[in-house]
């Protein structure tokens, strides 16, 4: 019989959840809104995954891995998630007496990583680090094939490491100056905004600002430069310490492409201690699957 594990991500606004074949392949997949209440929440997974389960009759299924967004122990217990109003709870243990079926939970940036390593950007690597840059920055750090998850399930919060840009400017965690105030899309669209011609739009994306760079406006390249800087100094901290073969940049604001990665690249080798200089720089794969099959890889891709 034919095994597959479900990848489980659940966000703010939507809950992604796949199943994947041990060899790595997306069987299914499905999308739906989250839940604003946590039993509802939990029945609703649960309900999706025995209709898959009865329209495959003929897989094994191994077990589920869950992303969630926030700090995670033991993989089970959660510390609290801001963004689904979520205090601590213990997660696998609300799915796997739903589901008879053993569950995993895990932080959904290390998930992602974790996914881009078993079938994506990272595969054939066992020391690598994501940054995920979207909305705010988010990182997935795997040394030695583990993923890092820190005594409070907080390590790999790159997003909050302080810099020395916008020193002044709020953070969502409550300090100022943090990677993501500068590095993020919200951050990016927020300095954008000091100068024409965003100044005076009603609504302005990364994108906008990455193509006014493209077509020449310095005030859009300072701002990307800035960015690319800022990640790239992260980097270089990140890479002291933990000293990876590869970094992936992922997320929304990843979609600038090159014009992201150099800068980062730049930054990264002038301030990393020489011997960690030829890590390489690649852009993520999977996208918006990278936590369905992060999940899966919790029980089929883990040392
Ligand atoms: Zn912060």
């Amino acid at each position: 019989m034919n095994q597959a594990c479900f990848g489980v991500d659940i966000g703010g606004t939507s809950v992604k959840l796949g199943l994947v074949s041990r060899s790595g392949e997306l069987l299914t997949k499905v999308e739906f809104p989250s839940e604003k209440e946590q039993c509802a929440m939990f029945d609703e997974i649960a309900a999706q995954i025995q209709s898959i389960r009865d329209r495959f009759p003929l897989v094994e299924c191994v077990g589920v891995g869950v992303g969630v967004p926030g700090p995670v122990l033991e993989q089970k217990r959660v510390l609290g998630c801001v963004n689904l109003n979520w205090g601590e709870i213990d997660v696998s243990q609300e799915l796997s007496s739903r589901l008879s079926l053993p569950v995993r939970v895990e932080n959904d940036a290390n998930l992602a990583t974790l996914g881009e390593m078993w079938q994506g950007a990272g595969q054939g690597h066992r020391n690598l680090v994501m940054l995920t840059v979207g909305t705010g920055v988010g990182a997935g750090v795997i040394a030695d094939g583990r993923i890092i998850d820190g005594c409070v399930g907080a390590a790999g919060e790159a997003g909050h490491i302080p810099m020395p840009y916008h020193t002044d400017w709020s953070c969502s965690c409550g300090k100022t100056g943090c990677l993501e105030v500068t590095a993020s899309a919200t951050g990016i669209i927020r300095a954008a905004k000091e100068y024409a011609p965003f100044k005076d739009m009603l609504s302005v994306t990364a994108k906008d600002v990455f193509d006014a760079a493209k077509a020449g406006n310095e005030d859009a390249q300072r701002v990307v430069d800035e960015a690319g800087a800022c990640l790239g100094m992260a980097t270089a901290m990140i890479g002291c310490i933990v000293n990876p073969e590869l970094f992936l940049i992922g997320g929304g604001v990843s979609a600038a492409g090159r014009m992201l990665l150099t800068p980062i690249e730049e930054a990264y080798r002038k301030w990393v201690f020489a011997p960690c200089r030829n890590a390489r720089f690649a852009l993520a794969e999977l996208g918006n699957n990278a936590g369905i099959y992060g999940g899966a890889g919790l029980f089929f891709c883990q040392a």
